[in-house]
């Protein structure tokens, strides 16, 4: 099965506006070992809500300078996820809010790493029988007559980038905190053993902003005419 980087049009052939931000996030963490202040973009659960959470007003854009509270944290939330997810510091978590207006397509990216679909859209992809494939409520404000209804799709990270793809020398990642930077390579190759076999959509666990589709999607998606994705192959090994 071949795999794709799904990504936004640039620039949008349709005139759209939206300003979002999810509901909660894990903060971002100065870790006490190598002394970084960081946090990830991509990792996101628009499913769960953590407003039954007492500590929910923790879960918001800052910087937490003690490793133990944020372990703590990210204790809290660890049932409420799938097991094994990163949960990066700077996980968002809960329905996309914001405002907007235009002329959407079926698919929207809000962001390079979200993508909302409209009603429509998912009813009609979901009937072609394409799999793992969830639309979450959204928060928007959409300021037209007749607002199109947009979901956030569901990603899971799920999948690696293939060793030779990436940097030589490339440092372990730090033992407190896992972090480890380095850029996207220009041709990332997918680690083949690592690719989950039970879903058409997810986010690339090791480089959580790459959106990464099946071949059954994306035929489907042009089948369809879904605008607006740019799609590239991404090879596995
Ligand atoms: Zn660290």
């Amino acid at each position: 099965m071949r795999l794709y980087r799904l990504r936004n049009v640039t620039p949008s052939r349709y005139s759209w506006d939206l300003r979002t931000e999810h509901q909660w996030l894990l903060p971002g963490l100065h870790c006490p070992t190598c002394d970084e202040t960081w946090s990830g973009i991509g990792e996101a659960y628009p499913a769960v809500d953590l407003s039954e959470l007492p500590e929910h007003g923790k879960f918001k854009a800052r910087v937490e300078e003690d490793f133990g509270e944020f372990t703590r944290l990210r204790n809290l939330v660890r049932p409420l996820v799938p097991e094994g997810v990163p949960l990066e510091p700077g996980t968002t978590f809960g329905a996309l809010r914001g405002r907007g207006r235009g002329n959407f397509p079926p698919l929207v990216f809000p962001t390079p790493w979200t993508l909302l679909i409209r009603g429509e859209a998912l009813d009609a992809l979901q009937a072609t029988g394409l799999r793992g494939l969830r639309g979450c409520k959204t928060d928007l404000r959409l300021r037209d007559s007749n607002p199109p209804e947009l979901l956030e799709l569901k990603l899971e990270p799920r999948g690696l980038l293939h060793p030779d793809c990436l940097p030589r020398n490339l440092p372990p990642p730090c033992a407190t905190c896992g972090e480890l930077t380095f850029s996207l390579p220009t041709e990332p190759i997918l680690e083949a053993r690592s690719i989950p076999t039970d879903r058409d959509l997810f986010r690339l666990a090791s480089y959580q902003t790459v959106i990464v589709g099946t071949e059954r999607l994306v035929e489907t998606i042009q089948r369809l005419g879904l605008d607006e994705v740019e799609v590239r192959e991404l090879p596995t090994r």
